[in-house]
């Protein structure tokens, strides 16, 4: 049977992070992906928006990984050359009856430390978004974009170039405690069912990471995921001129997301989305009937826009903790000594600012693994 000391399941930005941050410092770790290549899943599905921390309470974990991922990640892009852009956001009351909630978005983001926050009245955004609608708006000037696959690809070859081993088109089918560790089984699809012993397991597994933790034993109710679906359309190319910074509206409280946005892409292209949409299953089809939706939506503050301007583009899935109507959850990042499963570290629901912290989150999991080793 092989051995290692550290293994971890999933090849996607946060197992990535996490790896290459204990590479620095620990030998003998493998990286186990399903997928032939890494970032295959929800790493590659999403807005690549670098966010500034604004919208989570100040003692979750979600404020923490993102403040902190933040100032990390723009160090990380400058030093390792990965495209990325601090273009800055605008989050904007459309309507003077929502002034007061974004007020109060503005009072949690500076509680929280983010950076530079202004209020700007509609003079103010006049100057700078002549184009948009809006009453007033929360200026976030940290806010920025990256290019997700370039930041995967530089994790992996800083990782192996720390002699990591990333095993590509294996399964994780089983965890079964040892008195050294674990025993996993790997489903491979080049020579079947194989066992890795490692004193330490990381599970990072994204929409996968409940039924892992189920497969090490853990039942527990509150691991268990729930898919929330976000899907995009592109806007002709004609229209991304038209803005200048990302442009969000407020978010509705307890909501699944951040309500339908315009991120701009560094190739110079115009999205929208994501949208929510709770789903039994994955999938990734859009259906193009939600474009007119999605026109009443940004039309409210981007009045240049027109039906026709709308195309399906790509989706995500979100692996949530909060289910359908519920309130606030924070992610979970738990080394399992309490459940008697001592080795074991969870990382589960880590669905947005889960990029932007990836690397704090590294750094949180490497103090876990110094406390055990
Ligand atoms: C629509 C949407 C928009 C988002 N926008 C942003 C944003 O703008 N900014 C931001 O900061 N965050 C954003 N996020 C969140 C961010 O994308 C995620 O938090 C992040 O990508 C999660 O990375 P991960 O490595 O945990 O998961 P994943 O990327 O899903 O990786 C998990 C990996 O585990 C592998 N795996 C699973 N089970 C097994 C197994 N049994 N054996 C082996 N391998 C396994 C999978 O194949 C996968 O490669 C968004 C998410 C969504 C859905």
């Amino acid at each position: 049977m092989e051995k290692t000391d550290i293994a971890i399941i999933g090849a996607g930005a946060v197992g990535l992070a996490v790896a290459f941050r204990l590479s620095e410092f620990y030998k003998d770790i493998f990286i186990i992906e399903r997928n032939s290549s890494f970032g295959q899943e929800t790493s590659s599905r999403n807005s690549e928006v670098i966010h500034g921390g604004m919208y989570y309470p100040p003692d979750s974990l979600k404020k923490k990984t993102c403040i902190e991922g933040r100032r990390l990640l723009y160090q990380y892009c400058r030093e390792n050359d990965i495209p990325h852009k601090k273009v800055g956001k605008l989050i904007v009351a459309i309507d003077p009856d929502e002034i007061r909630d974004l007020e109060a978005l503005f009072k949690q983001g500076q509680e929280n430390g983010v950076e530079g926050l202004k209020l700007l009245s509609k003079e103010e955004i006049k100057k700078i978004e002549p184009n948009i609608r809006a009453e007033a708006a929360i200026y976030s000037p940290e806010t920025g974009i990256i290019d997700s696959h370039s930041f995967m690809k530089n994790l992996v070859f800083r990782f192996e170039r720390n002699n990591g081993f990333i095993v590509y088109n294996s399964e994780v089918t089983g965890i079964d405690k040892t008195k050294e560790g674990f025993e996993m089984t790997l489903k491979s699809a080049q020579e079947g069912e194989l066992k890795l012993a490692a004193r330490v397991v990381i599970n990072a597994a994204g929409l996968n990471s409940d039924k892992v933790a189920r497969m090490a034993g853990l039942m527990k109710d509150e691991y268990t995921l729930k898919y929330c679906k976000g899907d995009y359309f592109r806007s002709n190319q004609r229209k991304a001129k038209f803005i200048n910074h990302l442009i969000y509206p407020v978010p509705v409280k307890d909501h699944a997301g951040l309500g339908v946005h315009a991120t701009l892409d560094l190739a110079g292209g115009l999205r929208f989305g994501p949208d929510t949409e709770y789903v039994k299953e994955i999938y990734y089809d859009i259906d193009p009937k939600k474009g007119k939706s999605f026109y009443e939506s940004i039309r409210r503050f981007l009045p240049f826009m027109e039906e026709g301007d709308l195309s399906p583009d790509t989706a995500g899935m979100r692996p949530k903790l909060q289910g359908e109507g519920e309130g606030f959850r924070d992610f979970i990042i738990k080394e399992e000594s309490a459940n008697h499963l001592p080795g074991l570290i969870n990382l589960i629901g880590i669905e947005s600012p889960g990029l932007t912290g990836a690397l704090s989150i590294g750094g949180m999991v490497k103090g876990m693994v110094d406390a055990l080793c």
